[in-house]
């Protein structure tokens, strides 16, 4: 359905309203950032703005220019919590392209060097991981 209009109620608006839990590791006025339940790679987390848009292709210029820097925040903590190699950063804009929650979020995914990534919105991760996971990245985000 491209070009459809935002839905207040997908799940990351409910997550966005405390209707719904999450794995919380960053929030400032502006964005929310936690752990993606079924991670592409151990650590895997999603930076959400907190400003309504769909995706990327209708999003606010100035929501997208106060996120970027968390994206950048968060893709830093995760290396240093993961001791990965690199980070990926997805973002995915419409059905076509992969996108499954019409709320923007960016993608944040801690890479391994060798090691290829689980399939997008694959297997649920057990909370009791996903929680050690979170406290990892906000240690690594207290420095
Ligand atoms: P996308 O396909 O880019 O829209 O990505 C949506 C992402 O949200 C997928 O990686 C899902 O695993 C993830 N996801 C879906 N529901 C939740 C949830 N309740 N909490 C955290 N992550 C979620």
């Amino acid at each position: 359905m491209s070009g459809a209009t935002y839905d207040t109620n997908n799940i990351f608006a409910k997550i966005l309203r405390g209707e719904i839990p999450c794995h919380k590791v960053y929030e400032d006025a502006d964005t929310l950032a936690f752990m993606d339940v079924m991670p592409q790679s151990k650590g895997h987390l999603l930076v959400v703005p907190k400003a309504p848009s769909r995706n990327l292709l209708d999003a606010d210029a100035t929501a997208l220019a106060k996120t970027i820097p968390v994206v950048q925040k968060l893709a830093n903590a995760a290396k240093d919590a993961f001791d990965a190699d690199g980070i990926s950063i997805m973002q995915f804009n419409e059905p076509a392209a992969g996108q499954t929650v019409y709320h923007l979020h960016f993608h944040v995914v801690p890479r391994y060097e060798g090691a290829g990534l689980k399939p997008h919105t694959g297997e649920m991760e057990d909370h009791g991981v996903l929680a050690d996971h979170a406290k990892l990245v906000i240690e690594a985000l207290q420095g």
